[in-house]
């Protein structure tokens, strides 16, 4: 690990001038990732994966401008084609530059929800105040060309890249993997000491997914989608968050609490383990609200699209 932080490179960027949007850190042979400021304009993290023949992309951040940005140090690497872009879910943090990289030629590849959700959930996902201009934005982002159910292998050459479907986060999210260099970019399945977002979520599946993922990958470099690079350790760090949360809700339950005072009755507890993480104050409180939702039976998830 020290020789790999040894040869990591840092980067810092800033389309906006005033905070730097991302971090580029070299994870492997040719992989990086590009590391988000939460301050920035980029949302949430991207990186890319430089092959034989091509670069592949996974996720484009939430504004085109350090999206711009990226495809401009891709360039300062490699003259290959950006062949793909991967989104790992439809969330708008994750794919509003998707244009930029399908301006420069690349073929946009997603789990097939993230095609169905992206121009009408994300609406949802926007700031207030909401404008028609930011509502237009939304309807007409760049879609996947290509999608799939289960899995799909892309190719750079020799270079072979795994792409998963796992449900938890949304129902749309996908790890992507590169064998070769034990690299996996996990999108927002995973979190590193950031509360996560649970607008959408199956807590029960994300925590068997995050089981499996352990499986399938095994020691690898874990990418997430918000938080600097993990290890093996902190997915399990985060698998506990979610799986504390759920076992605190259905206690308070069971104790006939709900509504306003469950949350209240949770938070303190969550805040002396978690208020250092990102992103506390935005999704705490929310959080344990969705979950006790989701284990009454009473929470919306987006629709799964006819087929
Ligand atoms: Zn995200």
């Amino acid at each position: 690990m020290a020789s790999r932080l040894a040869a990591t490179l840092l980067v810092v960027l800033s389309a906006s001038g005033a905070v730097p949007d991302f971090q580029l850190q070299k994870i492997g042979s040719g992989i990086w990732a590009a590391i988000v400021n939460d301050d920035g304009l980029a949302g949430g993290n991207a990186g890319f994966v430089i092959g034989d023949d091509g670069v592949a992309v996974i996720d484009t951040f939430q504004d085109p401008r350090p999206a711009k940005a990226l495809l401009g140090e891709i360039r300062k690497l490699t003259p290959l084609p950006i062949r793909f872009v991967i989104n790992t879910h439809y969330h708008l943090d994750h794919v509003n530059g998707n244009d930029v990289f399908a301006a420069a030629g690349a073929t946009i590849v997603a789990q097939r929800n993230v095609r169905a959700w992206m121009r009408t959930e994300n609406i949802k996902m926007l700031d207030p105040p909401m404008t028609p201009e930011k509502k237009a934005r939304v309807q007409s982002l760049t879609l996947p060309a290509v999608d799939f159910d289960s899995h799909i292998e892309l190719y750079l050459g020799s270079r072979r890249i795994n792409v998963r479907y796992y449900p938890g986060h949304t129902g749309s999210d996908s790890v992507v993997s590169v064998p070769d260099a034990h690299v996996v970019f996990c999108g927002d399945m995973l979190w590193k000491e950031h509360v996560p977002n649970l607008i959408d979520s199956s807590t029960k599946a994300w925590v068997d997914s995050l089981d499996a993922m352990q499986k399938d990958y095994g020691p690898s470099t874990w990418v997430p989608g918000h938080g600097g690079v993990a290890n093996a350790q902190d997915v399990l760090t985060f698998r506990k968050y979610l799986a504390d949360l759920r076992a605190e809700v259905r206690r308070e339950q069971a104790a006939g609490e709900s509504g306003d005072a469950l949350v209240q009755a949770l938070l303190p507890g969550l805040k002396s383990n978690y208020g250092k993480w990102g992103f506390f104050s935005d999704y705490a409180a929310a959080d344990i609200e969705q979950t006790a939702q989701e284990l009454l039976g009473t929470k919306r998830l987006p629709p799964n699209p006819e087929r």
